[in-house]
């Protein structure tokens, strides 16, 4: 089954998705990326999703992608003794250690790191930023606070601690637990929440030892001050904006969203925009304008995949979030002008033959108006250089290697096909004719540009270019 778009799908499972049923109707629709939420859920709901996304592979022949997205460290709040509390702006209100529930005057906050990092001025945001409070005064133990915007406060609310660096790791137990599950599973990538630094990645790096791909939810003000770094050490990257909207101010979110989507393209990383998409189709059938008009930006600014959380998790119309995204990706690439950007916009390539190679392959595919630009590959990599190139033609990834097929479905324009080993040049060009019509990309007399390294078996080291002619 072969997908009219470059853009991908990412869509999160969850209590509304879980059938094999439901999970086919959404890949039919459009998902190429399913995301299994570990903030939500058992081992045993995560499993069963991913074995009804594995089974749907085997029959679909088209390889699809499984992310496993880490809770990481989510503070909240502990329990209050008589249920919720009002708090108003002016209230002097305390956070402490103790170990009993809360009351008007104070609250438990189970976190030392967060009185380790506290200084007086800083800010708490409390339930997705409803209610922000100012510390007065702090030790290791408790922090006195002011109240600046009030709100009703219930038990185990998140709590957001903006432009302060916590010495937190961002994989905790929890996490690890959840990560040694999914790398028994075996799904393709793994996304860290709440990363602050570039050193947060080694140790997930170290767990994860090559066994799936790397994905950075950016969703702190400290992490998008080490961006190119941050980007340097994953193998993609997440524009958290929930949380990044909770601890930023909301029209920050816009140019802090191009920021890393252009960092990323640049990097050749796939880039997922997330978070309230197609929020208010949790509700109804259709989106509002505003939303519409996000989809498309995140496509128009060459983004590789957008995601859907509730809309898919818990929603009402999963499926009908999924063909909308699809429509509007599709609506986007046809527009003259999306190309214009895609041209004008996408990075040049570095001094690599690699980069040299596949730049070339889009501008011969352009001049021969070839059917698609397919890449030989073993770990990916210079698959992913063709796509940061964004070119007209549909790149096919041909690779032995089930598990870059997967963690490839997520990027711009590439469509992995999984085959078996080939002997030498010969056999590969035989294959990729052969594939390209196989996945109905090519017919009979289209051409390719065909790219690959010679001899094969050397990551990244990409040194022949080639045209064929499909069915001859
Ligand atoms: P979450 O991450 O849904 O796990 O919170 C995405 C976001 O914060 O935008
Ligand atoms: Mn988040």
């Amino acid at each position: 089954m072969r997908r009219q778009r470059n853009g991908k799908i990412v869509a999160t499972l969850g209590p509304a998705t879980s059938s094999p049923e439901r999970i086919k109707a959404l890949f039919e629709a459009g998902a190429d990326v399913f995301r299994l939420n570990f903030s939500h859920g058992s081992h045993d709901d995560h499993r069963q999703r991913f074995d009804a996304i594995r089974a749907l592979e085997r029959t679909s022949g088209r390889p699809i992608t499984i992310l496993l997205d880490l809770q990481g460290p989510k503070l909240r709040v502990g329990t209050f003794a008589k249920g919720p509390i009002r708090l108003a702006a002016g209230d002097r209100f305390r956070f402490d250690l103790e170990d009993k529930p809360g009351d008007q005057t104070r609250a438990r906050l189970p976190h030392v790191e967060i009185f380790q990092a506290l200084k007086p001025g800083a800010e708490l945001l409390l339930d997705d930023g409803r209610i922000r409070v100012r510390v007065d005064s702090c030790t290791t133990e408790f922090a006195d606070t002011t109240v600046l915007a009030g709100g009703d406060l219930s038990d185990r609310k998140g709590v957001n601690v903006p432009n302060i660096v916590l010495p937190l790791s961002p994989i905790t137990v929890k996490d690890r637990r959840d990560l040694q599950f999914g790398l028994e599973l075996g799904v393709d990538w793994v996304a860290l929440s709440f990363v602050q630094r570039p050193g947060d990645i080694s140790e997930a790096r170290r767990l994860i030892a090559g066994r799936t791909a790397i994905m950075a939810k950016l969703e702190k003000p400290a992490a998008i001050q080490h961006l190119d770094e941050i980007i340097e050490l994953v193998d993609g990257i997440m524009v958290a904006r929930g949380d990044l909207g909770v601890e930023m101010a909301p029209e920050e979110v816009p140019s802090i969203q191009k920021q890393i989507v252009r960092a990323s393209r640049r990097a050749g990383k796939p880039v997922v925009v997330a978070t309230q998409m197609l929020d208010s189709m949790v509700h109804a059938p259709a989106p509002t304008r505003a939303e519409a008009s996000d989809v498309a930006t995140a496509v128009y600014d060459g983004a590789d995949a957008v995601m859907l959380s509730a809309e898919t998790a818990t929603g009402a119309y999963p499926v009908e979030a999924v063909e909308m995204m699809d429509r509007i990706i599709a609506r986007v690439e046809r527009d003259a002008l999306y190309r214009t950007i895609m041209d004008a916009a996408h990075a040049p390539p570095e001094p690599t033959a690699a980069d040299a190679i596949t730049a070339a392959a889009g501008q011969v595919a352009h001049t021969i108006s070839a059917a698609a630009i397919v890449t030989y590959t073993t770990s990916g990599s210079t698959t992913l250089r063709a796509a940061r190139e964004r070119p007209e033609a549909p790149i096919v990834c041909l690779t032995s290697n089930l598990s870059t097929a997967r963690r490839l479905a997520i990027a711009w324009g590439v469509h992995p096909v999984h085959t078996a080993d080939v002997a030498n040049f010969n056999d590969m060009v035989a294959k990729a004719c052969e594939m390209a019509k196989v996945v109905g990309i090519a017919k009979d007399g289209d051409k390719l540009v065909i790219t690959a390294g010679v001899p094969f078996g050397t990551p990244g080291a990409t040194n022949v270019l080639r045209i064929a002619r499909v069915g001859q």
